[in-house]
Parts: structure tokens; sequence; C-alpha cells
């Protein structure tokens, strides 16, 4: 049966991939969600649903539109499989554990947020919103009893990030934080708790000045998109959760 459902999920996560990818694409180009169906970003003409099939259709057509030929942008490649891989992952992780639902939402806005971030500088509200009110909705379900409480650490967790904000745009003269980013630790403090945030944040932090120093060259304004770290980070908190609570633990 595990293996039943491990290959349903990757099914869907690609599926799901492919639909957050486009979301990403879509929100911060003001085109409408719903409508028109998907089409090439160049040429604009709609696409069959045989060139619409997740991760095969861009292998099958060499990663280029079958009408103009023009590039197809790898992100939404990247969006495709990592749906698979982790919609599968959270399923042989967590099974069907409260973890799995905190670790699948931030999975689906990761996704968008990859393409909306990365592409865009753009993190979009509707997201988050939508982010929030699967996680409540998965408190509400499992364990009632912390829902108020996780709701009050993403808020003061969003005060902290905004303080540092406001800081930080003092001493460095110019805007340090996006609201996006504040915004988005406000959900990774519902989705985590207070202490596995900042961890979060920490892991996000390394790896942003990691990918910062691979692409200095080609990224002159010097503007990083936080954004997609501060939820790989939050995954690998949930991920590692037993050796982090631990080690945490040991430390206090
Ligand atoms: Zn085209």
């Amino acid at each position: 049966m595990d293996i039943i459902f491990t290959v349903w999920f990757a099914v869907l996560g690609a599926i799901m991939g492919s639909f957050l990818g486009c979301m990403g694409y879509r929100i911060p180009n003001k085109i409408k969600t719903t409508y028109p169906s998907s089409f090439c970003s160049s040429c604009k003409k709609s696409l069959k649903w045989y060139m619409n099939i997740p991760i095969i259709s861009y292998i099958v057509q060499g990663g280029r539109c079958v009408y103009c030929k023009e590039k197809i942008g790898f992100i939404y490649f990247i969006c495709e499989v990592l749906g698979a891989l982790m919609f599968s992952l959270n399923y042989i992780l967590f099974k069907f554990n409260i973890e799995f639902f905190i670790a699948t939402i931030l999975t689906c806005t990761l996704i968008v947020t990859i393409v909306s971030d990365f592409e865009y500088y753009y993190i979009s509200d509707r997201v988050l919103v939508l982010s929030v009110i699967g996680l409540i909705l998965t408190y509400l379900i499992f364990d009632s009893s912390t829902v108020i409480m996780k709701i009050v650490i993403g808020v003061i967790l969003f005060g902290v990030m905004f303080a540092i904000k406001v800081f930080g745009n003092i001493i460095f003269k110019r805007e340090s934080l996006g609201d996006g980013d504040i915004k988005l630790m406000g959900v990774i403090g519902l989705a985590l708790g207070f202490l596995n945030s900042f961890v979060a944040l920490f892991i996000a932090s390394v790896i942003g000045l990691i990918f910062s120093f691979i692409t200095i060259k080609r990224n002159k304004e010097g503007i990083i998109p936080f954004g997609p770290f501060i939820i790989i980070g939050a995954l690998i908190v949930l991920y590692f959760s037993n050796i982090i609570d631990s080690f945490i633990f040991n430390l206090f």
C-alpha cells in the first residue's frame, strides 16, 4: 500500500508542481489564475493537453515550445520535479500525520515562490493567506488546542522580523528585508513554532549566503530573493526535527 501512495503522491506532486509553477508566473504578471488555459509565454499560443503533461512534455519537447521553438523556462521543469519528489518524500517521512500536511503546504508555497521570487522578486499575499488558512485548518483537525498559540507565535515572528527590517534599514541605509519575507516568516512561525522558526531562518541565511556567492556576477542589483530559502530552511527543520529538537533541548 505504501508504494501505491508514494507513486500517487509523486504524480499528484508533479501535477501540482506544474500548476503552482504556472501560478508563480501568472500572479506577478497579473494574469488570471483560471483563464486563459495554459499558453506559451513567448508566442501566446494555447497548449494542447499532451504538451502539458508534467515533466514528460518538457523532456519530449526538448525544453522548447512546439510552435515557436522558444525555450521554456527550466524553472518550470524544476517545479514539476520538485513537486513529485517532495510530495512523495513528505508521505514517506510522515505518512498521514500532521507533519505531512504542514510539509506539503510549505512545499506548495515554496514552488509558487521559487518562480515568483526568483523571476519577479515577488511573494504573493494571496499565496501566503492560502498557506495560513491551510495551516490553521490542519491544526484545527489534528491539534486544535494549540491553534491559538501557533497564531500568536506567527504574529510575534512577523513583529520580530519587522523590527529587524526597521533597524536594518537604519543601519544599512537601504531596504534590508522585503515585506514578503517578513510576512513569510509569520507563516513559518505558524508552521514551526518559535525556536524552530529561528533555526529555519538561520539555515535560510546560510543557504542564501552560499547562493549569493555563487550567483554574485549574475546578480548586479545585489538583491537576493530570500523567500524560497526561508521555506527551504523551514522544510529542512521539519525533515530533521528529531535531531534539531534534541539539540535545542540540550542547549537549554
Ligand atoms: Zn511558443
